[in-house]
C-alpha cells in the first residue's frame, strides 16, 4: 500500500473493478426486500454542474447503504433527452439535434462514472431514442382511448417575422422573440392536451398518503390544482336571452355586484357590445391578445378594462349593472367572466374605483354602519346588509343560504372550481415524439396502429428557425394513407411536451429493455413505488404532479397496481458559489480579478458585496465539478457535498472545508496502511468477558458510531453528522492505546465499512489494503451491539457555589448518596472545600454536584 494518499491512483481502478464485477447491476434476488434508489434524470446538456453532483452524490449513498444492509436495489440512470436546446443547437451551428443530444450524453456519462455513482447502466433510459418514445407514443394513445387526450384551440407564441411558433423560453422578458427580436404576437391554433383536471380531486386528496414529502412540495401542489368551493351563478344579458355564467367562492356577496367583467376572448363580447362601442372594443381585444397570460395576471401591474356598453341583470337583486371586459379576465379559467363586488374583493375594489364604477357594502362588521364608506375592501366575515331578505344573516351561513335560493330560483347553484387547467402537450417543434396520430378527411383523428409504433423521427433535417414546424415542412413524411379507410391522409405534424417523457420513465427502468411492453406490470408493479426520490424543488409541481397524474391514469387502465409513484421525497438544497458584485453598478466580478481579503472592483476601486448565491455562469461563481475531480478525486467530493450541509439545505462551496475533507481522508488512509504494515491479525477474535478498560473504550466508540451512522443515514438523511460521526471514530483509534487488540481491528473494520458508501473507492482500496479479496461494497452493514454501548464510568460535574470547577468519573452504577460521597472525596472538590463548612450539597443525578460553602 502507498504510504501516502493518492485519489488518481485508485478511483480509476475501483470503477474500473466494480464494472468488470458487474457490482452496480440491480440484484432480482425476490427472497431481498427491494429498494428503488431514484434520482431525477439530468438533460444531457453536455455538462454535469455541481448541482447534478449533489444529487447524484446522496442517491448514490442511499443506495450503496442499502445494498450493505441486504436489498436488492434499482438504481438506474438516463436521459431526459428531447427538447429545444439541442434544435437550437441545430438552428445555430447545423449539428443534428440527435447527434449533439448524443454526444452530451456520452460526456455526461463519464462524468458521472467519474464521481463513483453506482448507477445500473444497463437500464439506461434515454427519452429520445425509438425504443423508449414508441412508449411514450403508445402511453399518448392509452390516455386518447380513454378520452383523456383531445384537440382545442389554444394561444400560442407566434413571430411574424420568422413565421414560426415560439416556446414560452424562446421569448424573452420584452415579449420578443429571441431570433428576430420580433414582438411575439398570441395566435389562436389547434392544440392538443390531456385532462389532468379530470384526476384533480383525487391529486389532491392523495396528497395526505404522501407521508415521505416534504409538507412545503405538498402545499405547492394543493394551490396549484387551486380547489375552491363557491357558486356558479347567471347574469341575464339586457335585451337577449343570453346570460354570462360566473363562478364566485363569496356568493354571500351577490348582492353587492355593481358589474360584471367578460374576458376579451369570450364569445359574448362580440355580442353584448353597443354599436357605439365596438371599435373601441375590437382595439382593446387586440392588444390584451398580444400579451402574455403571465402578464395579464400579474399583481403588481393596474388591470385594464373598458365598457362594452352591454348590461346584464343581478338576478338577485333585478337591478341593471354594467358588463365591461377586462385584461386580467382569462378565457381558459373558470367562466371566463367574472361578477365585480369592489366592496368585497381587493382586486375589485382597485378596479371599481380606478374606473369610477359604484361600491355597495353588503357585509359589515358586527355592529358596523353599512353607510360609511369604504377606504379599502372589506374581506373579513361579517354581517350581510342591504341583502333583501338576507338582511341580519351572518356572512358564513349566507354563502349557503344564498346558493340554495339561487338553486330554487333556477338561476345558480353550488360548484367546485379547480385553478388546474387541462395540459397543453403541443409543441410545433422537430425534437420531441410525434404526436401519434393521423388526420383523414374521411374519419376525423386516427390513432396510429399499435403495430406501427414509433412513428419515427425522419433525421437529417435542414433547420431554419422559420416557417412552419420543420415536420410539417416534410412533405413525404406528412402524407401518409389513412390507417382506417386508406384515403390520402396527413400525420399529426405536433411532437409531445418533454415532461411527458419524464412522466413515466419511473416505470420503465424496472423493465428497460423490454421490446414487446413498455413494461411488464407485473416487474413494474414489483418494484414500484420508488422508495426514495431525490430532486431538486424547482421539479415541485410540474414534473411531480404530472408522474402523479400518469400513475393514475395507468393504473385505472389497468397496467399499475398503486395510486403515487414516489414513497418519499427529497429535495436537495442549491450549491451556492461565494459571489463578487459591485453595488452601484450591479455587475459581476469574476473572483480570481478578485482579492479575497480586500474585495474591490478592478475596474472602478469600489468595495465589491461579498455573498453566496446559487451557481451561474453569469455570475462567475461557479466551480467546475471536473477540475475538483481532477484536484481532489471523487471521494474528497462526495465527502465534502455530503459533511457540509444536511442534503435539503442549501450548501455554500468552500475550498477550505473541501481541503478538510480531503485531509480527513488522508489520516484515514495513514490509520488503516500503518495497521496493514503492521500486518495486524484480523483473525483473533476477542474475549468480550475480558477486555481492559481502553477495550472497552474503545469498542463503546465504534458501536456508538455504528448507531450514530446508521440512525443519521435513516429517516431524514443526516449525512452531515454521520461524517462527523466518522471523524470521532477515526480520532479514538488514532489515540487508542489498545492497538494490539482485535478490538482495534474491529474499529479500523467499521470505519471503513460505515465510509463505504460516502467515500467508496478509498474504502475498497483500504479494505483491500488489509488483505480482503471481496469488495467492501459486497459486505453487510455492521451492526450497534447494544451491550457495548452501556458505559462503565459516566461524568460528573463539580460546581462550587455554582461555579464550574471541572468534573470527575464516577461508576455507571452510583445512585445520587453514591454520587455525592464520591464527589466529595475527590481531589478537584478538596481543593474547594477543605477546611471549610458545607452548607447545602446538590446533586442532580447522572449530571453535577454542587457545594454550596460558607
Ligand atoms: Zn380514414
Amino acid at each position: 500500500m502507498e504510504s501516502r494518499y493518492t485519489p488518481k491512483a485508485i478511483e480509476d481502478k475501483w470503477q474500473q473493478t466494480w464494472a468488470e464485477l458487474g457490482l452496480d447491476q440491480t440484484s432480482t434476488d425476490p427472497n431481498e426486500p427491494k429498494f428503488y434508489a431514484l434520482s431525477m434524470f439530468p438533460y444531457p446538456s453536455g455538462n454535469l454542474h455541481m448541482g447534478h453532483v449533489r444529487v447524484y452524490t446522496i442517491a448514490d449513498v442511499i443506495a450503496r447503504l442499502k445494498k450493505m444492509q441486504g436489498y436488492r436495489v434499482l438504481h438506474p440512470m438516463g436521459w431526459d433527452a428531447f427538447g429545444l436546446p439541442a434544435e437550437n443547437a441545430a438552428i445555430d451551428r447545423g449539428i443534428q439535434p440527435a447527434e449533439w443530444t448524443y454526444k452530451n450524453v456520452a460526456q455526461m456519462q463519464k462524468q458521472l462514472q467519474k464521481l463513483g455513482t453506482c448507477f445500473d447502466w444497463s437500464r439506461e433510459v434515454t427519452t429520445c431514442s425509438p425504443d423508449y418514445y414508441r412508449w411514450t407514443q403508445w402511453i399518448f394513445l392509452q390516455f386518447y382511448q380513454a378520452g383523456l387526450a383531445y384537440q382545442k384551440e389554444s394561444a400560442v407564441n407566434w413571430d411574424p417575422v420568422d413565421q414560426t411558433v415560439l416556446a414560452n423560453e424562446q421569448v424573452d422578458n420584452e415579449g420578443r422573440s429571441w431570433r428576430s427580436g420580433a414582438k411575439v404576437e398570441r395566435k389562436l391554433l389547434k392544440q392538443w392536451f390531456l385532462k389532468i383536471t379530470d384526476y384533480a380531486e383525487q391529486l389532491l386528496t392523495d396528497l395526505d398518503k404522501l407521508k415521505g414529502w416534504p409538507e412545503r412540495v405538498k402545499l405547492m401542489q394543493a394551490n396549484w390544482i387551486g380547489k375552491s368551493v363557491g357558486a356558479y351563478l347567471e347574469f341575464p344579458i339586457v335585451g337577449s336571452d343570453e346570460k354570462i355564467g360566473v363562478f364566485t367562492t363569496r356568493p354571500d356577496t351577490v348582492y353587492g355586484v355593481t358589474y360584471v367583467v367578460l374576458a376579451p376572448e369570450h364569445p359574448l363580447t362580440a355580442r353584448v357590445t353597443t354599436s357605439d362601442r365596438q371599435e373601441a372594443v375590437a382595439a382593446f381585444a387586440k392588444e390584451v391578445a398580444s400579451q402574455s397570460e403571465l402578464e395579464r395576471t400579474a399583481e403588481d401591474k393596474p388591470k385594464r378594462g373598458i365598457p362594452t356598453g352591454g348590461k346584464a341583470i343581478n338576478p338577485f337583486t333585478g337591478e341593471e349593472v354594467p358588463i365591461l371586459i377586462a385584461d386580467y379576465v382569462l378565457y381558459e379559467y373558470g367562466t371566463g367572466a367574472v361578477m365585480g363586488v369592489p366592496a368585497h374583493d381587493v382586486r375589485d375594489f382597485k378596479f371599481a374605483t380606478e374606473k369610477n364604477l359604484p361600491i355597495k357594502t353588503v357585509i359589515v362588521p358586527e355592529g358596523g354602519d353599512a353607510s360609511a364608506p369604504l377606504e379599502a375592501a372589506y374581506t373579513e366575515p361579517g354581517v350581510m346588509v342591504n341583502s333583501g331578505e338576507f338582511d341580519g344573516t351572518p356572512s358564513t351561513q349566507g354563502k349557503e343560504a344564498i346558493v340554495k335560493f339561487a338553486e330554487a330560483q333556477g338561476f345558480g347553484k353550488a360548484r367546485v372550481q379547480y385553478r388546474l387547467r387541462d395540459w397543453l402537450i403541443s409543441r410545433q417543434r422537430y425534437w420531441g415524439a410525434p404526436i401519434p396520430i393521423i388526420h383523414c378527411p374521411k374519419c376525423g383523428a386516427v390513432p396510429v396502429p399499435d403495430q406501427d409504433l414509433p412513428v419515427r423521427l425522419p433525421e437529417n433535417i435542414a433547420f431554419s428557425g422559420r416557417g412552419p414546424s420543420p415536420l410539417a415542412q416534410l412533405e413525404d413524411w406528412v402524407n401518409v394513407p389513412c390507417p382506417s379507410c386508406g384515403t390520402a391522409a396527413k400525420r399529426e405534424t405536433d411532437t409531445m411536451d418533454t415532461f411527458i417523457d419524464s412522466s413515466w420513465y419511473f416505470l420503465r427502468y424496472p423493465d428497460a429493455n423490454n421490446d414487446q411492453q413498455a413494461f411488464d406490470p407485473a416487474i413494474t408493479n414489483d418494484w414500484m413505488a420508488v422508495d426514495q426520490y431525490v430532486g431538486g424543488i424547482e421539479h415541485a409541481i410540474l414534473h411531480l404532479l404530472y408522474s402523479r397524474f400518469f400513475t393514475k391514469v395507468l393504473r385505472d387502465r389497468g397496467l399499475l397496481n398503486f395510486d403515487e409513484p414516489f414513497e418519499r421525497l427529497l429535495t436537495q438544497g442549491m450549491v451556492q458559489g461565494l459571489t463578487y458584485k459591485n453595488p452601484t453598478t450591479g455587475k459581476y466580478v469574476t473572483p480570481n480579478l478578485v482579492n479575497a481579503g480586500d474585495p474591490k472592483d478592478p475596474e472602478t476601486g469600489e468595495t465589491l458585496e461579498v455573498f453566496y448565491e446559487k451557481m451561474s455562469k453569469s455570475k462567475y461563481n461557479g466551480v467546475d465539478p471536473e477540475a475538483v475531480l481532477a484536484k481532489y478525486g471523487a471521494d474528497t467530493a462526495r465527502m465534502f457535498i455530503l459533511f457540509k450541509a444536511p442534503p435539503e439545505k442549501d450548501l455554500e462551496w468552500d475550498d477550505a472545508d473541501v481541503e478538510g475533507q480531503f485531509r480527513f481522508l488522508g489520516r484515514v488512509w495513514r490509520l488503516v496502511s500503518e495497521f496493514a504494515e503492521k500486518g495486524g491479525d484480523r483473525t483473533k477474535k476477542a474475549n468480550l468477558a475480558e477486555l481492559s478498560k481502553p477495550e472497552k473504550d474503545l469498542r463503546r466508540a465504534i458501536h456508538t458510531a455504528i448507531q450514530a451512522v446508521t440512525e443519521d443515514f435513516e429517516g431524514e438523511y443526516q449525512f452531515n453528522t454521520a461524517v462527523s460521526e466518522l471523524m470521532k471514530l477515526s480520532n479514538a483509534l488514532t489515540d487508542t492505546t489498545c492497538k494490539d487488540s482485535p478490538i482495534y481491528v474491529e474499529g479500523i473494520q467499521t470505519l471503513l465499512l460505515l465510509l463505504a458508501p460516502l467515500a467508496p473507492h478509498i474504502a475498497d482500496e483500504l479494505w483491500q489494503g488489509i488483505g480482503h479479496t471481496e469488495s467492501i461494497h459486497l459486505q453487510a452493514w455492521p451492526e450497534a451491539d447494544a451491550a457495548a454501548l452501556v458505559a462503565d464510568e459516566i461524568t460528573i460535574v463539580i460546581q462550587i457555589l455554582g461555579k464550574t470547577r471541572g468534573s470527575i468519573q464516577v461508576p455507571a452504577g452510583a445512585d445520587k448518596a453514591a454520587q455525592e460521597q464520591y464527589a466529595r472525596e475527590s481531589e478537584l472538590a478538596q481543593r474547594y472545600i477543605e477546611g471549610k463548612e458545607i452548607k447545602k450539597v446538590i446533586v442532580v443525578p447522572g449530571k453535577l454536584v454542587n457545594f454550596v460553602v460558607a
